[in-house]
């Protein structure tokens, strides 16, 4: 992370870090970095290698007495699309197994997999503080012909990112809302919402902004409080806004929670299906209930000033 000082913008929001993956727009992309792609073709599909587990000749460990067996687990392997991702961003895990089910792991954190024709797919996030260099990916699936389950681990490169670092000065009240246990209670709250898991993706095509305001901070940025250290940064996309301004939902999915917290404000969360949620937070206003399906770019509420801010804006996760 790179040190530069900023002057704190009206409409910043203070929100602190959540060890969760949601949409991570940086860069002022309002496009997933990654999506998953349409049907599989032959080109795209790993090269196939002989032998009835599939193991290639080179990647087989040497035979040694002190050994266990080797693993009948097949070695076709994952691929990642992008080969590598960069801090802050996300990637497409794909496994090529005839399978009946199958789970990534990724650090520490679960994700069911999809089927898209002959393959499987999930979408994994890093975090803009993540540790570089390969990290693991294990996916383990059933045959879809039955028998034991099966797990492939693959490496996959997690590449440096610069983030500039804001400094903000807080007073004595606001700072008092960043006390442990209102964020603890906020971040339990969040981790509920997350940990449902829709097996099916509801959107098409690129997501929307959410908001026709400009873009005022980005994901990723580092957040010093008070001349401290850096030990938190920006987990969305801020678009500046008059109170009332219209919010959109950025793709089709089903609302998860509506609602106030006190450090997010009045806020509304959209399951879109395979892991991604997209969350608005400091709204005026909300203009959908829990359990109602929304499609791309219906109005769902309005920008405000609510939570810990410093002045209307939308922040988008
Ligand atoms: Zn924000």
């Amino acid at each position: 992370m790179t040190c530069s000082r900023q002057r704190l913008a009206a409409g910043l929001c203070l929100l602190l870090a959540l060890p969760f993956f949601l949409l991570a727009c940086g860069g002022g992309s309002l496009v997933p970095a990654a999506t998953p792609a349409p049907a599989s073709t032959e080109a795209a599909r790993p090269t196939a290698v002989s032998g009835d587990t599939g193991a290639s000749p080179t990647s087989r460990p040497p035979a040694s007495p002190t050994q266990p067996p080797p693993s009948p687990t097949p070695a076709r392997g994952l691929q990642f699309d992008p080969p590598q991702v960069s801090q802050g961003g996300v990637a497409v895990v794909y496994l090529y197994e005839d399978a009946a089910s199958a789970t990534a792991t990724f650090g520490g954190r679960q994700y069911p997999m999809l089927r898209d024709g002959n393959r499987w797919w999930a979408i994994i996030g890093v975090g803009a503080l993540a540790n570089t260099g390969l990290a693991p990916v294990s996916v383990a699936y059933t045959p879809a012909g039955g028998g034991e389950p099966r797990s492939v681990v693959q490496s996959i490169t997690i590449t440096d990112r610069e983030f500039p670092v804001e400094h903000v000065e807080l007073s004595p009240e606001t700072a008092s809302l960043l006390a442990p246990d209102i964020v603890q209670a906020e971040l339990a709250k969040r981790a509920a919402i997350f940990s449902g898991y829709t097996l099916q993706r509801m959107w098409t095509g690129p997501f929307q902004a959410p908001s026709s305001g400009m873009l005022t901070d980005h994901y990723g940025v580092g957040r010093s409080y008070n001349n401290g250290p850096v030990t938190d940064y920006h987990r969305g996309t801020d678009f500046a806004g008059e109170i009332g301004a219209p919010v959109y939902a950025a793709a089709t999915g089903r609302v998860v929670f509506t609602g106030e917290l006190k450090v997010r404000g009045n806020t509304v969360i959209i399951d879109h299906g395979a892991g991604v949620f997209t969350a608005y937070h400091h709204l005026s206003a909300i203009d959908v209930q829990e359990g109602e399906l929304v499609t791309a770019g219906r109005q769902i509420g309005a920008i405000g000033s609510t939570g810990l801010v410093t002045g209307p804006h939308l922040h988008w996760e």
